[in-house]
């Protein structure tokens, strides 16, 4: 594994540091106190090619890989988690058309979402009653001659009322379970097919975060992604990836924390502050360590699905450890800069922000159930 980033993951990189700066920053603080959704970022983002970071230049993207992605990422959500966060989905589900999409669905899709046309691309397999038990979600798909109809309410879509696209798990044989479950891809405006208001939350408010309802919505069935029953399958694929852009993220927000109390740490009088600064110092040297330590583990599942190993076991333990050492670092920053912190600055928004990354794309206790069955399985696979 090379630390030094290569040149496809140095443009990335760069490309995200003079988004984040130019596009990110400036708004960060209207949008967290609720200016609503940031469509015109979002879409810019894609025309710097930050939209298809790890999809094939034949769709528009950049081709250059889960590294790549892991950078842009941190760099983004240093800037603001929220916006990022749809960054995130979008490419999220634009590799999962890449992968099962037919050529329709792809010539459809991905050149809109990866050239900014759409604003975002949303993922709907969470629902009121079926978060980490997923295979036992409600909403169905019912074959109907050349169409399925869909009826059930999804729960927790990110960008849900802005998305172009939504690739949304429905039961197909809900008897079978996880083997029961299929993917569909559907359009805004489609009868039958609408997003509830935005939930208010404690963070990454510049996210819109809704339900989605589906009243005898019938879609064709060329809507659907893959073969029918394999949609558990794709949504499990694509979180293992999802859980590599989450671990950067909290890494990106964890560093903006970190910085500005370093900033402030530099700006004090040693002398003054007495034996304060040096619980300060090693405060600031454990939280550096720990951050560290966590983004090395977020490199190296990113590395081993660009080198197409298995790295389910590697993206749920950088996920556990990014999203609960980031959430002890922006404590840890909020506690060096004292009371002053705890007013609205992007020292508190971050810890709010950060908090969520413990629970999306698998709580930190879901993270822990499959590391522990990944390693039972290796170690029965060695004895
Ligand atoms: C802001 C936000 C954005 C989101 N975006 C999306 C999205 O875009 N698409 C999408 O599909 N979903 C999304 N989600 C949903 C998210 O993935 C779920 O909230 C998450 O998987 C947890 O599911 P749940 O909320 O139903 O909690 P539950 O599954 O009900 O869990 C409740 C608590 O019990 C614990 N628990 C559950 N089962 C076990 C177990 N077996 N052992 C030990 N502890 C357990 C959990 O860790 C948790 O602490 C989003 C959620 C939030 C808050």
């Amino acid at each position: 594994m090379n630390l030094v980033p290569d040149e496809g993951q140095r443009a990335a990189l760069e490309a995200a540091r003079e988004a984040a700066h130019t596009l990110l920053m400036p708004n960060a603080a209207e949008l967290d106190a609720g200016a609503g959704f940031p469509t015109e970022t979002l879409k810019a983002l894609g025309r710097a090619g930050l939209m298809g970071v790890n999809v094939d230049p034949a769709w528009g993207g950049r081709g250059a890989g889960a590294v790549a992605y892991a950078l842009a990422v941190r760099e983004l959500a240093a800037a603001c988690a929220g916006t990022t966060v749809g960054m995130m989905v979008t490419n999220m589900v634009a590799e999962a058309i890449e992968a099962y999409g037919d050529d329709a669905q792809k010539q459809r899709h991905l050149p809109r979402i990866t050239g900014g046309a759409y604003a975002a691309a949303a993922f709907s397999l969470s629902e009121p009653g079926s978060g980490s038990d997923a295979a036992s979600l409600r909403t169905v798909a019912v074959r109907d001659g050349d169409d399925y109809v869909l009826d059930g309410t999804k729960a927790w879509v990110t960008s849900g009322g802005h998305a172009g696209v939504y690739l949304v798990m429905a039961a197909t044989d809900p008897a079978a379970r996880a083997r029961g479950i299929s993917a569909f891809l559907i359009e805004p405006g489609t009868p039958g097919f609408e997003a509830a208001k935005p939930e208010h939350k404690m963070g990454q408010h510049a996210s819109a975060t809704t339900q989605l309802i589906f009243d005898q919505c019938r879609v064709p069935a060329s809507a659907r992604l893959g073969p029918e029953g394999i949609g558990f399958k794709i949504a499990m694929r694509a979180l293992d990836g999802g859980r590599v852009g989450v671990s950067a993220q909290a890494c990106g927000v964890a560093t903006g924390a970190l910085a500005t109390a370093t900033a402030h740490l530099a700006s004090l009088d040693a002398e003054a502050q007495g034996p304060d600064h040096a619980a300060h110092l090693a405060a600031l040297a454990d939280a550096a360590t720990a951050l560290d330590a966590a983004w090395l583990m977020c490199l190296r599942a990113a590395w081993l699905k660009d080198e197409r190993r298995p790295f389910t076991r590697e993206a749920a333990m950088s996920k556990l450890f990014c999203t609960e050492t980031a959430s002890r670092v922006c404590e840890a920053a909020l506690r060096i800069l004292g009371p002053d912190a705890y007013g609205a600055n992007a020292v508190s928004q971050a810890l709010r922000d950060v908090r969520v990354t413990r629970i999306y794309e698998g709580t930190s206790e879901v993270q822990r159930i499959v590391i522990a069955r990944e390693v039972l399985r290796a170690a029965s696979a060695a004895a």
